[in-house]
Formats: C-alpha cells, structure tokens, sequence
C-alpha cells in the first residue's frame, strides 16, 4: 500500500459518536477451516451507542450537518426492522434532538417479532415517535409531509435519508477507508478485498470514494447487494460514490468501474431470509463467536464465503470483512432460524 495522504474532513461539521477506531481482527479459526484466505473482520458492530453498528458513521456527519442547521428535529425513513432507524433515534437522544422515525412494512413478515421485536422495541426505548406504514407506502413523502406539518408549529426538522446515505452521511464511510488504511499498515497487511453488504450503497459509496480521493485502489472493496436488484444497486453505488467524492476533490472523476457489486446472494428480495444467510450466521457464530445480521451482514458474509470455496482468491489472499451491527434483527428474525 503506498504511503497516502489522510482525507482532510475538517470542513464537514461532525458530531462525534464514535470513540476512537473500530478493531481489525484476524479470524483465525474460520481461515484455518475453509483453507487458503486470511480472513479479517473489521468491527463497526463494536460501536457504543444505541446497540452499535455502521450507521453511527454516517450519523456522525449527518447529526453535524443538522446541529449546524439549528435542527431541533431528526425525521428518518426505513424498513420496520431498521438498523439506521434504531440509530438515528440513538444518536437524536445523544444529542438532545427529537426523533420520528417511518417505519415501512415492505418485508413480507408479519410475526410478533417482527413486528415488535429487536429494533422497534429499541426505537421506543430510545423515545423515537414512531409511524407505522404500509409496505407500499411511499416513506419520504409521508416524512416531507411531517417536517412541513412541524415546521409549521416552529420547529427546525432535518431529514435524514433512507440508510443515512446522502452524499454527506457517506463521509462516514470515507473516514473509515482512512482508518482501515491507518490500521492495515499498522498491522502489517495489505487487503485485497474489502467486503461490505450493500443496501442502500452508501457504505460503499464511501469508502470508494475515500479510497480514490487518497489515490487508492477503489476496486478492492467489493459489496453483495441485499436491498435493490444487482442493476440497480450498482446504478445507485455509482451515483453516489460520485456525490460523495464531489465532496471530497471537486474536480476528481469517477470511473465507473470503481464501484463493483457482486450479486447473488440477495434471494427473494430485501429482508426474506436465505438458506446461505442461515449458514453464514451460524457458522462466524459457533467458530468464531461473532454475530452478524440477518438482513445485510449475514448475506453478505454468506456472499464471500461463497467466493472463497469457489476459490476466486489466490492462495494467500487478505481479506477484510466489513461487520456493520444489526444484531437486534436476530431476535426479529427468531421464526426464520
Ligand atoms: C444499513 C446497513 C448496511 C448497508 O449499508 P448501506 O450504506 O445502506 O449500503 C449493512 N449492514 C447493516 C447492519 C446495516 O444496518
């Protein structure tokens, strides 16, 4: 790795929610097990507040953004089991700001669990207002139409997007692509992929963008898409990663071929479990003792332990994977284990 410059993010106003790094461990037993790779995770589930996981990255740029503004108010969107949700209601409390979150039925689950369980349970303790939509309904707007309905009463509302992923909250992950970099050569290692699940892209986003704003290779980090079709997700990546490198070096451009998604492991569709998700969480659970997700993480791992048994890496290759948190959808998921 060559000896790159730190991003320089003092320009974009932060709110600080994350205390220090995020661990790089090597796991030894599963690249034992499966042979021939080097398996690392880094651990953005290893965040504090709120339960943890990689949204506080983006919340850490987005609350900024919205204290910077005079905001009294966070509204978000998402699916009914969101971890970016469960976050923003976190860091909303950490910071003295109201929360409303709207909440989408679009998973096809309708059990107590899912329905009440896991994040919903923590976005009511977190004291979120809560709003209950149909599958089919359109979030944003119903949110627009709440901060208008507020701001009329005298409030100052900031409108996160779905998964936190405007340009801004995607510095998050461009910070972490300095940190990974900061780490690896601490370490000693030098990573050939960086593997991530992608939802709503702006994790990759991120770190594609942080990675070719420090002159980096930006094709090392890989996503398995979860949310949207494999076309779509790619599309939407792109677009992002160029939003949030336009951020970062105005005049830089973005290849199209710095965003690579891998799809195959999505299934049904978004949040309808996968026999390849079941064994992926089993497996870094009981060698490991690690927990991923259900909906993003476990996919994803399940994604690259298919690349490794299919032996796509060269014998030796470093990896690093990317656990982003979600652990409460375990317990929402409970009838799908
Ligand atoms: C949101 C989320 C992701 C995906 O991140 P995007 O930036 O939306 O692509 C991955 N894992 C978990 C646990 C998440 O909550």
């Amino acid at each position: 790795m060559s000896n790159a410059p730190a991003l320089d993010l003092t320009a974009f106003p932060r709110y600080a929610l994350i205390e220090g790094s995020t661990p790089i461990q090597h796991l030894s037993r599963l690249s034992k097990l499966l042979g021939d790779v080097d398996i690392y995770v880094k651990r953005d589930d290893v965040t504090g507040l709120g339960g943890g996981g990689s949204k506080l990255r983006k919340l850490e740029f987005l609350l900024g953004e919205a204290l910077a503004q005079g905001a009294d108010t966070v509204i978000t969107v998402g699916a009914r089991q969101s971890n970016h949700a469960r976050l923003t209601a976190a860091a909303a409390a950490r910071a003295g700001l109201a929360c409303e979150v709207v909440l989408t039925r679009m998973v096809p689950r309708e059990d107590d669990d899912y329905v009440h369980n896991g994040n919903v349970l923590l976005d009511a303790l977190l004291g979120a207002r809560i709003h209950d939509l149909p599958g089919n309904a359109d979030a944003m707007a119903f949110a627009q139409n709440r901060a208008d309905e507020l701001r009329k009463a005298g409030h100052k509302v900031y409108l996160a997007p779905l998964g936190g992923s405007s340009a801004v909250g995607n510095l998050g992950y461009a910070a972490c692509a300095v940190e990974i970099l900061e780490q690896a050569r601490a370490l000693g290692v030098s990573f050939d992929r960086i593997a991530v699940p992608n939802g709503s892209g702006g994790t990759q986003a991120g770190l594609v963008a942080g990675l070719l704003a420090m002159g980096e290779d930006p094709t090392r980090v890989v996503s398995h898409n979860v949310l949207a079709t494999h076309e779509n997700t790619l599309s939407n990546t792109r677009l992002k990663a160029k939003e949030t490198l336009a951020l970062l070096r105005p005049d830089a451009v973005l290849p199209d071929a710095s965003v690579i998604v891998e799809g195959g492991q999505r299934g049904e569709g978004y949040g309808i479990p996968t026999d390849a998700m079941r064994e992926a969480v089993r497996l870094l659970a009981s060698v490991e003792g690690l927990l991923l997700d259900p909906v993003y993480s476990g996919k994803a791992f399940a994604g690259l332990l298919h690349d490794i048994r299919s032996k796509t890496f060269a014998p030796g290759s470093k990896v690093v994977f990317l656990m982003t948190g979600g652990l409460p959808g375990l317990y929402a998921y409970r009838s799908a284990f």
